[in-house]
């Protein structure tokens, strides 16, 4: 049995009168482990516990932590997690909730992740955040619901980190016959990758992440994320922090669920009536969710 759920998928009267246009909610942020990460991450622990691995370890302080925590807990098998000392008391909590062991190690990720691998044998498996087709065929399942749902659609707007959802959602329009759906890929300032590499021609590395947004903080894309958007329609958008934590709020009013600024930077497209989405009748967002910021953080940030 899959570890994530079938989730809502909702037509958002309040955004799509800030849009102008129908906005379509894929609401992943209900997932039991507060993001879609489940989706992926579960297909991948599924796997790899089937086939024998008796440990999964992580390197990730945020979402995908807890997700393998999560999966880890519901197949009885035990996982730690190395964070470097960034990692902030919640996420740190919400993995310990789960069971699971975290690790601190590191000033950065780098070397937590390090610490990670080192710690690796033959009977754990590593799962990584987003660079890994076992989490893409698991994200795909979020567009065979919506198109089981019933929903027909023109644009598929989303969050880029690493490019795990990008490509998970890609893989889920092709086998559901929408390869020509053009995806609009949204990134915060100071963790926008992807726009630089698309404007450089190939996968740069960013000196480093400055924006709040810390889930969509991979300093380089994926290989698979720079490849789709040489091969098939993808718009990068780019948002400033403050315009993704503003959407955290009206959304959390509107819509009564507290999301991260990497979610926020979807929504945000539709409550800044973005020109992005001019050419679009019905526009399908996913709502990614994550679990990591309090009403009280992002209530800091607002005010900052
Ligand atoms: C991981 C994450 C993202 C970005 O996903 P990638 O697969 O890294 O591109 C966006 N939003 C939330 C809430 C996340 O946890």
């Amino acid at each position: 049995m899959p570890l994530h759920i079938n989730t809502p998928l909702l037509e958002s009267r309040p955004l799509s009168l800030a849009a102008g246009r129908s906005i379509w909610l894929k609401m992943d942020a209900l997932q039991p482990s507060g993001s879609f990460k489940i989706r992926g991450i579960g297909a991948a622990c599924e796997h790899h516990a089937k086939g024998g691995q008796r440990r999964f370890v992580s390197s990730s302080g945020g979402n995908a932590g807890i997700a393998v925590a999560y999966a880890g807990r519901r197949l009885s098998i035990p996982v730690a997690v190395f964070v470097p000392e960034t990692t902030t008391g919640k996420a740190k909590a919400l993995i310990r909730q789960e069971g699971a062991e975290v690790i601190i190690h590191g000033a950065s990720w780098q070397e937590a992740n390090e610490r990670a691998m080192s710690a690796l044998d033959p009977d754990t498996a590593f799962i990584h955040p987003f660079d890994d087709p076992l989490l893409w065929t698991g994200h795909a399942t979020m567009i065979d619901e919506v198109v089981a749902q019933g929903l027909s659609f023109d644009a598929v707007v989303l969050s880029v980190g690493g490019g795990g959802l990008m490509s998970g959602v890609v893989e889920g329009l092709a086998r559901n016959g929408l390869e020509h759906i053009p995806i609009v890929a949204v990134e915060t300032d100071g963790a926008a990758s992807l726009a630089a590499a698309m404007e450089a021609g190939r996968r740069v590395q960013l000196p480093a992440i400055t924006s709040i947004a810390t889930s969509l903080g991979a300093r380089m894309v994926s290989e698979r994320a720079f490849e789709l958007t040489q091969s098939r329609p993808v718009e990068s958008v780019v948002v400033s922090d403050r315009t993704a934590v503003d959407a955290c709020l009206r959304f959390l009013d509107d819509h009564r669920v507290l999301v991260e600024p990497a979610c926020g930077a979807t929504l945000a497209l539709a409550y800044a009536h973005s020109a992005s989405l001019a050419r679009y009748e019905r526009v399908l967002m996913i709502a990614c969710g994550g679990a990591t910021a309090s009403l009280a953080q992002l209530q800091a940030w607002h005010a900052a």
